[in-house]
């Protein structure tokens, strides 16, 4: 098959699918074709890599040369980057066609994609149910075979989550293995980009070609890319797979639960040993992030005014009616209300009191990591406490919505690298199989993924 073939095949599937879905906010077929045709051609000339011709979906969160980038935000609805993510950059080196940009959280901020100001993406499992956040786009097109694979950001869960409720792989990578740069800023210090796919396998394809040191990231570490596929074939006997008595409490839906602890006695069917291990300070988790991270995303979204570009406000009085009313049009509620959270916690008189406690509950959180990994090589446990919910019912109770994120989240105050893998299914719907590892684990957790799957 031809690169321009199965370029087509998924372009076509897209303009049948993707009115109901409303996973792509924008489908760049011109560009995709043309990108087809210059894969082809390295093919014919025996150039490129594994992944040369395979198209690609990338997340709108994602700043691409030339085309819309709008972060599911009226803020940026016209927005036309004018160069491209790091990510973006080494994905098209590799010879892949890009589909389109797909819909997410606006600023990615939430768990359903139902606060984009393009509307709602549908799970394709139910139409009735959100695809999960803030990756539900790229989760949708890969479920529904829109596109064979896709990008995705995970700040709080967004890939994770998203994979789980659509019954798709992802990773998150350690902090920093994969560069930010173009890559539009939530929370700084825990964003964090990562390929989903449908196997592990094809995850490891991704990641292969996204991860490295980038100069351009201050935060990237400058270490070797390992080969994320080099370990997929190993078996994993002897290998220490601890469950947290922690992540099998209250509110834990019973479909999930069986969904994981089945897939636990798969892993210990391939010879994994299972320890139980503690992570007593989960809970304090989800207060430190709802702190730090809207602390980070005021002073992110700062850069949001009116001026530079994006939305502006029709008649401005004055500069700071340009501001005002170009910010207060341009954001969704739910990013409001993460600037105002963000504003009030780092405003001097509040710093000591939510701040800096939300930085040391961080480190807690951490450490308990740290402790346990000293008895195991992996933790798994669920990724979200229930399957995709119906779209509407979180999104008049943001508590509920955030209080959802409690097994996602510790893993990116820590750093950690962590999966999603499907793992079955609760009520008819997708469930995942959460793998969190050490720092830098990623070729484990992918061979564990690869193995079970
Ligand atoms: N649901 C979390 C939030 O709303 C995580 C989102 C993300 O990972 N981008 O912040």
């Amino acid at each position: 098959i031809t690169s321009v073939a199965l370029t087509q095949h998924y372009l076509d599937r897209i303009e049948r699918y993707d009115a109901e879905l409303n996973a792509y906010v924008t489908v760049t077929p011109e560009l995709a074709m043309e990108m087809a045709k210059a894969a082809d051609a390295m093919l014919d000339e025996g150039k490129g890599g594994p992944l040369t011709g395979i198209p690609v979906a990338h997340k709108d969160i994602f700043c691409t040369d030339g085309v819309k980038t709008t972060c599911g935000s009226k803020m940026l609805y016209n927005f036309i980057a004018p160069y491209d993510a790091t990510i973006v950059e080494k994905i098209k080196a590799a010879g892949m066609p890009i589909l389109g940009k797909t819909n997410m959280d606006e600023f990615a901020m939430g768990s359903s994609s139902e606060s984009s100001y393009f509307g709602p993406t549908k799970n394709p499992w139910n139409l009735q149910t959100v695809p999960g956040g803030s990756s539900g786009g790229s989760a949708a097109v890969v479920a529904a075979g829109l596109a064979p694979l896709a990008t995705g950001s995970d700040t709080g869960g967004s890939i994770r989550q998203p994979a789980s409720f659509c019954g798709v792989t992802g990773i998150k990578p350690t902090y920093g293995a994969v560069s930010r740069y173009g890559m539009i800023a939530y929370a700084s210090s825990f964003d964090q980009a990562g390929p989903m796919a449908r196997s592990a396998e094809e995850t490891a394809w991704l990641l292969n070609v996204m991860a490295g040191f980038d100069e351009k990231d201050s935060t990237s570490i400058e270490m070797t890319r390992p080969d994320f596929e080099a370990e997929l074939g190993q078996d994993i006997k002897g290998l220490k797979v601890g469950v947290p008595a922690e992540y099998f409490g209250d509110g834990l839906d019973e479909g999930v639960e069986k969904a994981v602890r089945d897939a636990i006695a798969q892993l210990e069917a391939l010879g994994a040993e299972i320890v139980e291990v503690s992570l007593p300070n989960k809970d304090l988790a989800v207060p430190s992030y709802y702190v730090l991270a809207p602390a980070e995303a005021s002073s992110n979204l700062s850069r949001f005014d009116g001026v530079r570009y994006g939305y502006r406000c029709d008649n401005p009085q004055d500069l700071q009616d340009l501001y005002m009313r170009s910010r207060s049009e341009g954001f969704g509620a739910e990013v409001k209300r993460r600037i105002m959270v963000g504003a009030y916690a780092l405003s001097a008189g509040y710093y000591d009191a939510y701040y800096l406690t939300a930085q040391k509950l961080r480190r807690i959180v951490r450490d308990d990591f740290v402790k346990a990994f000293e008895q195991c090589d992996v933790i798994v446990g669920p990724v979200a406490p229930s399957p995709a919910f119906k779209i509407g019912e979180k999104s008049d109770d943001p508590v509920s919505m955030y209080l959802a994120d409690l097994y996602t989240i510790p893993v990116n105050l820590a750093g950690l690298p962590a999966m999603s893998v499907p793992a079955g299914f609760a009520d008819g719907l997708p469930v995942g199989l959460h793998l969190v590892g050490p720092y830098h684990s990623e070729p484990t957790l992918l061979k564990v993924a690869h193995q079970y799957q």
